[in-house]
């Protein structure tokens, strides 16, 4: 009861957020249940995450694996069907704890992290599927593979990874037109024949949609602006 002002507001972004989800795939000609809508929660903690499982969202997105690993083992115990996606950069040392908690990496990004995640599948006997995080803006600060060398290694974490490769996925430069990044996006799945796209934010998720995004990743919208560093 006490924070029954916060339940209020975020469950009404939330609701709004899938409002415009389900106008943007109706325009695209799609339909509302073709694109998961990935609550990120990164920098908000439990109180701020618990109305959104409460109001009968399960899937969220986080960009730290210690972060993550603070918050989330106390929520799965009430909502265990949560699902949880990892959607910031990862380290090779932190592969197995990242596999523990994850169900969805989004950011696989090379050879050494590719083995890392499946040695640890094996090990743990988890089932996680993978994205890999391309660079289509070839952007110096940002992580992923260049759009040329995705196919390739797209095929080694398939083949020799035996990875669960379920798209590729992106983070547009935010001063350009997002639209050719996304375009990009889902050309790199289609020739790989990937079934999932994960793009688009909170500012251009109408966008993603537009060009086939299966997967967007909602923060601000959801639960507000971020006022933790990120
Ligand atoms: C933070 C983050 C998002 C969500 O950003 P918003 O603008 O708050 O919607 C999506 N994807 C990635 C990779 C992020 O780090």
């Amino acid at each position: 009861m006490v924070n029954l002002k916060g339940f209020d507001v975020s469950k009404e972004r939330l609701e709004s957020v899938i409002r415009s989800v389900e106008e943007a795939t109706k325009a695209a000609g799609r339909t509302a249940d073709s694109v998961n809508l990935i609550a990120v929660s990164k920098t908000f903690d439990e109180t701020a995450i618990e109305p959104i499982l409460a109001a009968g969202h399960r899937q969220f997105g986080e960009n730290r694996v210690q972060e993550s690993q603070k918050k989330w083992p106390t929520l799965k115990k009430v909502y265990p069907d949560a699902v949880l996606h990892l959607i910031g950069p990862l380290q090779s040392n932190k592969a197995a704890d990242a596999v523990a908690l994850f169900d969805v990496i989004h950011t696989v990004d090379r050879p050494k992290i590719a083995k890392a995640l499946s040695v640890e599948i094996e090990k743990q006997n988890r089932s996680v599927e993978v994205f890999i995080q391309i660079n289509t803006g070839k952007e110096d600060q940002k992580a992923g593979i260049y759009p040329e060398d995705a196919d390739s290694f797209i095929n080694e974490c398939k083949q020799v990874h035996r990875l669960s490769v379920k798209g590729p996925m992106s983070i547009p430069p935010i001063d350009e037109d997002a639209g050719k990044h996304f375009k990009m996006l889902a050309d790199i799945a289609a020739r790989n024949e990937l079934e999932f796209l994960s793009m688009g934010m909170s500012a251009d998720y109408a966008e993603a949609i537009k060009h086939g995004a299966t997967h967007i990743r909602v923060g601000s919208a959801v639960f507000g602006a971020r006022t933790k560093p990120v």
